[in-house]
This record gives C-alpha cells, sequence and structure tokens, in this order.
C-alpha cells in the first residue's frame, strides 16, 4: 500500500508525485501516460522562464523528472473506481482498468479534461496547424491573421474578446440563433469593429492547404446555405469535459459539470483526498497553473499524512 497515490500523469500529477516522493513519502502514479494534455500540444510558450519549448519534449522532462524520485509509475492504466476510506487516516481503494486494486491512505486525483471537439472534417487534420483550443497558449501565434472561435458561451465569447485584441479579424460562430455568453461580455464582444458574428451556423468543415488551415464551411441553418470564410486560425471553445466520469457516486463532490469541488488547499470534502489541474473547480486550465495547484495538493496531502495516524 501507498502512503500516497496520485491518479493522472499530466502536469498536475507529476507535479504531485514529486513533491510527496521528496517528503519520503511511498509514493504512486497511476497514469496512462505521462505528459497528458502536454503530449497533445506542439509550440508552448508561455512556460514561464522557457521562451520556447514543445509538448513532447516537455512531457519526457517530467517524466525523467518523476525518474529521479522513488516513485512507483504504474502505467498505462486508467483509474476505474474509487472506494473513500470509512475511517480518518483509513486507506482509500483505487480499482484499475487492468483488474488490480491500489490502497493509499491519501490519493492526488489530477485527471485532466479533454476538450470538446466539433467532429467535422479537417478538424483533427489541421489540429496544431491553425486549429487550437486554448485562445491564452495559442492567440499570440495569429497576431494580424484572420481567426474565427467557434462557439457563443461564456468561453467562446471571452476568447472572440481576447483575440479581437491580438488578431486581425475575428469571427464568432454559434450553431443556436442566440450567443449564450453573459450579457456584459456580448456587449464587449459587439464593441470591437474588427468581430463579425453569425448566429444559427453550423460549421460543417474546416479547410486547409495540406499544410495549415486556410478557411472554415459553414451552413446557415435556417436557409441550408452554405458559406465560406478564409481564415488562418479556427478557436474550438464548445467545452472543456473533466476526466471525472469514473469518480460520480463515490461520495466526491463534483460540480454540475464534473469539476471536482476543491478548497483553497486543493482538499475535496472527502478526508484525505486531495484534486488539482485541469479536473477540479480551479479556474484557468494551464500548464503553470495545473503544476502548482498539483505542487499545493501534495502539500495538503503531507498535512494531512502527518496529522492522520494510519488506521
Ligand atoms: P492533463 O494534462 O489533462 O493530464 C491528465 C492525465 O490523466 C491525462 O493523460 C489523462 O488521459 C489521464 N487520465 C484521465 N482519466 C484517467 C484515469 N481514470 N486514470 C488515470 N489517468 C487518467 N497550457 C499552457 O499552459 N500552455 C500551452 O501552450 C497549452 N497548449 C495547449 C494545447 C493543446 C492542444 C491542449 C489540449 C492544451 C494546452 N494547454 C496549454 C493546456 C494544458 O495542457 C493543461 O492545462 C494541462 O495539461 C492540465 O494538466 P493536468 O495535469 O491537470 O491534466
Amino acid at each position: 500500500p501507498f502512503e500516497a497515490l496520485v491518479i493522472g500523469g499530466g502536469p498536475a500529477g507529476a507535479a504531485a508525485s514529486i513533491y510527496l516522493a521528496r517528503k519520503g513519502f511511498r509514493t504512486g502514479i497511476a497514469a496512462d501516460r505521462i505528459g497528458g494534455q502536454v503530449l497533445d500540444t506542439m509550440g508552448i510558450e508561455n512556460f514561464i522562464a522557457t521562451s520556447y519549448t514543445e509538448g513532447p519534449k516537455l512531457a519526457a522532462q517530467l517524466d525523467a523528472h518523476i525518474a529521479d524520485y522513488d516513485i512507483d509509475v504504474l502505467k498505462p492504466v486508467r483509474a476505474a473506481k474509487l472506494t473513500p476510506a470509512t475511517e480518518l487516516g483509513g486507506y482509500h481503494t483505487v480499482e484499475l482498468d487492468n483488474g488490480a486494486q491500489v490502497k493509499a491512505r491519501s490519493l492526488i486525483l489530477a485527471t485532466g479534461a479533454r476538450w470538446r471537439s466539433l467532429g467535422v472534417p479537417g478538424e483533427a487534420e489541421y489540429q496544431n496547424k491553425g486549429v487550437a483550443y486554448c485562445p491564452h497558449c495559442d492567440g499570440p501565434l495569429f497576431k494580424g491573421k484572420r481567426v474565427a472561435v467557434i462557439g457563443g458561451g461564456n468561453s467562446g465569447v471571452e476568447a472572440a474578446i481576447d483575440l479581437a485584441n491580438i488578431v486581425g479579424h475575428v469571427t464568432l460562430i454559434e450553431f443556436d440563433t442566440q450567443l449564450r455568453a453573459d450579457q456584459v461580455l456580448q456587449d464587449k464582444l459587439r464593441s470591437f469593429a474588427n468581430v463579425d458574428i453569425l448566429t444559427n451556423a453550423q460549421t460543417t468543415q474546416v479547410t486547409g492547404d495540406g499544410d495549415k488551415v486556410n478557411g472554415l464551411v459553414w451552413k446557415d441553418r435556417a436557409s441550408g446555405e452554405e458559406a465560406t470564410v478564409a481564415l488562418e486560425g479556427v478557436f474550438v471553445q464548445i467545452g472543456l469535459i473533466p476526466n471525472t466520469e469514473w469518480l460520480k457516486d463515490t461520495g466526491l463532490d463534483l460540480t454540475k459539470f464534473g469539476e471536482i469541488k476543491v478548497d483553497e488547499r486543493g482538499a475535496t470534502n472527502l478526508p484525505g483526498v486531495f484534486a488539482a489541474g485541469d479536473a477540479t473547480t480551479v479556474p484557468y486550465k494551464q500548464i503553470v497553473i495545473a503544476m502548482g495547484e498539483g505542487s499545493k495538493a501534495a502539500l495538503s496531502a503531507f498535512d494531512y499524512l502527518i496529522r492522520n495516524e494510519p488506521v
């Protein structure tokens, strides 16, 4: 059995496992892969103190840093079921998808999230070649260029406002007949001269020249007619889904969106169970934030372990 078990091998989980191992705890990390979403990223320009790096390189560095410590890496596995401890200081049980049952006195849940995709032709093909999901990450790559934002909820309209300050032109495309974002955000967006808003519009294809994105095809849902927008970038903002399906009905508090509720110390409602990164309620889903939150949750687990004797 472990004193601390981390679930998920992205930046949050990697940071948590290193912090815990450095406290001398018997630490494990159960992960499908080390790196998480970072492995799906190309250029990274906002990993502070590193002007430029690439996802696979940063993921390899996470892997190497974990290997510096006595951390049991259980990989490739996915956690399938959580049975929380029944007493303070007791063991939680995590069942893995290979059938193994792992016990630990404290847990750090760091299973991250995934962007909801449009599922239209061209989207997957041109990911990192014009199709992007994170305006904070990739907005500056499109300085002065033309982009579309798909999705008229708060995240889509916030992204469009953010991008309107940086890029040449933004077309916001909403499937519904109206935007769903807060009115104050809609008003702000409409104040930009370089923004067009299309509603009742279904994106049907992302087009490219084989190398990078050059346009987008959308259908007017009222008339059924299709039109093309020439552009260099497409930001898909139709939802970020936490990887927490396996945590439903365990007694762990989740929001209606499936995010794990944590306090300012990364503690959940279950004693000895902590969480960090994109899977939680902590706002702004970024690498540096996930690493900071993972470190914080690990220090909170340390506090818990030294205050509660094993039972
Ligand atoms: P994740 O990175 O999502 O890692 C969680 C891991 O846990 C994943 O491997 C997941 O598959 C795994 N997992 C899920 N369920 C289970 C389970 N049941 N059992 C075991 N493992 C499980 N951020 C930046 O700061 N800068 C950028 O430039 C940037 N660019 C990005 C580009 C793209 C294309 C994407 C998708 C994201 C980008 N981000 C960027 C966001 C950043 O990658 C995330 O905020 C960060 O990786 C979150 O870290 P995390 O550890 O919380 O979760």
